[in-house]
């Protein structure tokens, strides 16, 4: 099954009840069961079953179900926000006094959560650089996984996933991968190794901006070491489905992560059209870098599609010759990334990216606001930066639309 069927016919079913090829909004908290020992089976984990929407609910196993084929996964839970998705990602098996290895060029958001996690003991390393040997440097006897971005927002540099893989499981730790600014359309991180997939699916997934979501995929292939990670000792007779069924009978039922069914089903029916957008929209991107490149008003273009990208022959090769649709300009100073921003017509200011819109975001002065100087510069943002996300306008408007706002005086 190729990309395109895959989005409306992988794991997909309409109502059985009913035939509504939609699926149904299930907008209710609980689920009554005929028997009592029903009820037990389903809480025993012998039984499949809905019980209360914290922790599954219909709609949402769809969902859950959709995406996990698309990655190539096993199974999925879906959460409220990517940053839930990735937080329970990593404490769902990392402990107080163990660490994490992580790209340096990853989202603020992601950077200011493992900040948060020293609190519980848990400590985050950042490699110098993304070569394998910088990564095997900050691996120790108490590393529990490696986090990466396939490519990183907004630093755009991209990530070697299998030599990672590998790296990882020469090391006995599972590989990690946000895979939110590329998306299945782009790369399947699972084929290249990696072993626990999550997404912001607010973004691409969802594809309209209407709601907050987020997704963890678990390729089911990780041998894990119960004396390594003993939390996940009690959840063995899951087999390869210990890690999430750990998950969703642990943190996320605990911390009370979900999402609500109604946003469950604006991103399945975002997801549908996914391959078209992101045919679309990296074509967008491509030609709006190239053109932003020859103008000599934009002192830099960051793009990995770009020729003169440090990756663009691995991103060439990893993403099948896609790559992305955000990109970021440098313009020579703030006031001057200001002025571009404010006469812009088409895209919109705002902190997101992944809309059918273009957005655009000084990063600086907005989601880097309280990151020092020294952090901002290792996740690629400076004062004279403008990000975009490209959207599905058409390529004329928006070429000209930012040729006149980068020429304003
Ligand atoms: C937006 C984003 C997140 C956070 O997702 P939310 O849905 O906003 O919580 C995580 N990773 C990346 C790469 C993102 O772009």
């Amino acid at each position: 099954m190729k990309f395109n069927t895959a989005l409306l016919h992988g794991n997909y079913s309409s109502d059985e009840k009913t035939g509504a090829t939609g699926i149904p909004i299930y907008q209710s908290t609980a689920f009554r069961h005929n028997t009592a020992e029903e009820l037990e089976n389903i809480f025993k984990g012998n039984a499949p079953g809905f019980v209360y929407s914290r922790i599954n609910n219909p709609t949402v196993d769809s969902f859950e179900r959709r995406i996990a084929f698309l990655e190539g996964g096993i199974a999925a839970v879906a959460c409220a926000s990517g940053m839930a998705a990735i937080s329970l990602a990593v404490m769902n098996i990392v402990q107080s006094g163990e660490e994490l290895v992580s790209g340096s060029g990853i989202f603020g958001g992601t950077y200011s959560l493992f900040d948060d996690l020293r609190a519980f003991g848990i400590t985050p390393r950042y490699v110098k650089d993304n070569s394998i040997e910088s990564y095997a440097r900050e691996i120790n006897e108490k590393t529990r996984l490696i986090f990466v971005e396939t490519i990183g927002n907004p630093k755009l540099d991209v990530q070697d996933l299998r030599s990672l893989a590998e790296l990882a499981h020469a090391k006995g730790i599972p590989l990690v991968v946000d895979n939110t600014v590329t998306t299945p359309y782009l790369v399947k991180p699972v084929k290249l190794g990696a072993d626990i997939v999550v997404h912001s699916t607010s973004k691409y997934i969802n594809g309209g901006g209407n709601s907050i979501g987020g997704v963890i995929i678990d390729s089911g292939k990780f041998k894990w070491d119960f004396d390594k990670y003993p939390a996940l000792k009690d959840f063995k007779k899951f087999g390869g489905f210990a890690y999430l069924a750990k998950l969703r009978n642990g943190l996320f039922r605990n911390l009370g992560s979900c999402i609500a069914p109604f946003n469950a089903y604006l991103n399945s029916i975002g997801l549908e059209t996914l391959g078209l957008r992101m045919e679309r929209l990296c074509d967008n991107a491509l030609k709006l870098a190239e053109s932003l490149n020859e103008n000599k008003h934009v002192l830099a273009v960051n793009y990995p599609g770009l020729k003169n990208h440090e990756d663009h022959e691995l991103a060439k090769e990893q993403f099948n010759n896609r790559f992305g649709a955000i990109l970021t300009i440098r313009v020579g100073s703030k006031e001057r990334a200001f002025k571009v921003i404010n006469h812009l017509r088409y895209a919109s200011n705002l902190a997101n990216i992944g809309d059918v819109r273009t957005l655009v975001i000084h990063p600086a002065s907005t989601i880097y606001l309280n990151n020092s100087m020294e952090e901002r510069e290792r996740a690629g943002v400076y004062d004279d930066l403008i990000r975009i996300s490209v959207g599905l306008e058409d390529i004329e408007d928006l070429e000209e639309d930012f040729q006149r706002a980068v020429e304003e005086k």
